[in-house]
């Protein structure tokens, strides 16, 4: 196992390193090894309120170039970002243990901003006719100013990407807070954004647990919140939100339902259904399919592919580029899975056919849990109903389309659904019924800047990516014209 080096953590304010904070200092663990690998200052409020007021300089010096020079600017961030994909895509293996092979989403980072960028210099803008006058309305879209993006420790880099990139083109400053457990890759993007010469402030990076972010999402000279995490975070960070009314973007969690019908070809269904399962990020990802549906008359052939194809999965060292799963983010995180595996064997929730405990020797210092599947689950049970955020998935047979689209909606989330079929007018058929933000047919959750992302029901509100989640962070105003 590579032990994971001491790095250098710290905040950035105006361009500058802050290395002493009033929101104290949290060790960082490497969940692989168990043991600290950097000393992470937390922002409390004096630097947030520090972190806001550079934004606001920032921003005005920002606006005042022209738009070309500003989208120039975006492209030369995303050249910087391609430069530096390798070591940013370490830290982010430093920051939560993932597989470098998944870490290579830092590439998203890059295609964000050469996306967005390309928005910069087009015009958003309408006029429309005053109906009684020879009056016009000039309707124009402007940036709120400072706006705060707040990410959680997995994907912290994905989800800077769909935030930042829209943010800044839109013409916003961006007070950017990941979370404690995940922000080193998040603090280098930070420095990039310095060194290709964006106005010093333009991003500030500051990490901080739930005090600096509420300090964030109190303040007054935040103008919108850009919130991706847990539902029992975003009930809070709504309460705070409140005090000032800032408008609130939330992406959450899911449970997501993954359909296997009769005449889906099984084994790529198998493998996909494999890593966009357990497998994916040790099952720590809002795109995960927890559960996975399964026709009555494949399920037998469908469970035994699946479950060889977990079991054979290649377990340990994050570092290493044959390494497809690693391990979950905490002792607590740990403690918390085994939880919910020991309640669902015990109320006989379902079947468990493979997996359920913590991997000992060489691992045993690391958070490791085995993937775990569980057969025949009851979709009323907590296990299918709560975002384990672990590697658990249950599988569940059904008999027609309509039973298929039942459950997979009977769930207080509507994030992804998944659909394995080869007759088209089916997956549009099932497609329109699931209700979910993201429907994705024979095909994994592959974000791609021009598509939206986000939640129906309790998975949020609000879209990443395309127009859609440029706008979130744009605001309008109308100016009438007398002719
Ligand atoms: P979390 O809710 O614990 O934390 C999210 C962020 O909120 C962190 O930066 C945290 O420090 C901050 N925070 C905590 N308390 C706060 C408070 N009172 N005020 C302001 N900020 C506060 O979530 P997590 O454990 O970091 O991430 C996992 C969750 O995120 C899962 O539910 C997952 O499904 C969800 N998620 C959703 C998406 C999406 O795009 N929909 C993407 C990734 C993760």
């Amino acid at each position: 196992m590579t032990s994971a080096p001491t790095l250098p953590a710290g905040l950035l304010i105006g361009g500058d390193r802050v290395n002493e904070s009033s929101g104290g200092t949290h060790s960082h663990i490497y969940p692989a090894t168990g043991q600290p690998n950097a000393a992470v200052p937390l922002a409390g409020a004096a630097e947030i309120d520090r972190a806001v007021a550079s934004a606001w300089d920032a921003h005005r010096e920002w606006m005042s170039l022209t738009v070309d020079r500003r989208r120039d600017l975006l492209i030369d961030l995303a050249d910087a970002v391609h430069e530096n994909l390798d070591e940013l895509a370490r830290l982010n293996v430093h920051d939560y243990a993932v597989p470098i092979t998944f870490a290579g989403t830092a590439v998203l980072l890059e295609r964000f901003l050469r996306y967005f960028a390309g928005y910069v210099d087009k015009p958003h803008g309408a006029s429309t006719p005053v109906d009684w006058s020879f009056d016009v309305n000039l309707i124009e879209r402007e940036p709120y100013g400072v706006v705060g993006v707040i990410t959680p420790w997995n994907g912290a880099l994905a989800v800077t990407a769909s935030c930042v990139a829209p943010a800044l083109a839109a013409g916003n400053a961006v007070l950017l807070k990941p979370s404690e457990l995940a922000p080193l890759a998040s603090l280098r993007f930070g420095e990039l954004c310095t060194q290709v010469g964006l106005p010093a402030g333009l991003v500030n990076v500051v990490p901080a647990g739930p005090e600096g972010g509420e300090a964030l999402v109190r303040h007054p000279g935040i103008r919108k919140i850009h919130f991706t995490g847990g539902d029992a975070t975003a009930r809070k960070v709504l309460q705070s939100a409140a005090v000032n009314l800032t408008p609130v973007v939330a992406e959450l969690g899911g449970k997501s339902a993954n359909i296997v019908f009769d005449d889906a070809d099984l084994d790529a269904a198998a493998m996909l259904s494999a890593h966009q399962g357990p497998l994916m990020q040790s099952g720590q990802s809002c795109a995960c399919a927890s559960r996975v549906l399964v026709h009555e008359s494949v399920y037998d052939a469908f469970v035994e592919k699946f479950v060889g194809i977990v079991e054979a999965s290649t377990i340990g060292d994050p570092l290493d580029p044959a390494v497809v799963f690693g391990p979950v983010i905490s002792q607590s995180a740990v403690d918390r899975i085994l939880g919910v595996i020991d309640e669902a064997v015990a109320t006989g929730a379902g079947d468990l056919l493979a997996g359920g405990k913590r991997l000992g020797g060489e691992l045993a210092q690391g958070f490791y849990l085995q993937p775990t599947v569980f057969g025949d689950v009851d979709n009323a049970s907590a296990l299918a109903q709560s975002e384990t955020f672990g590697p658990v998935v249950s599988v569940m047979r059904f008999r027609d389309e309509a039973e298929a689209v039942r459950i997979a909606n009977d769930t207080p989330y509507g994030l992804n659904a998944f659909v394995q079929t080869k007759d088209l007018g089916r997956a549009h058929r099932v497609a329109r019924r699931l209700e979910a933000g993201s429907v994705w047919i024979n095909k994994f959750s592959d974000i791609s800047p021009g598509g939206p992302y986000g939640g129906y029901k309790q998975s949020g509100f609000g879209r990443t990516g395309g127009l859609e989640g440029l706008q979130e962070f744009l605001q309008i105003k109308n100016i009438r014209i007398a002719m």
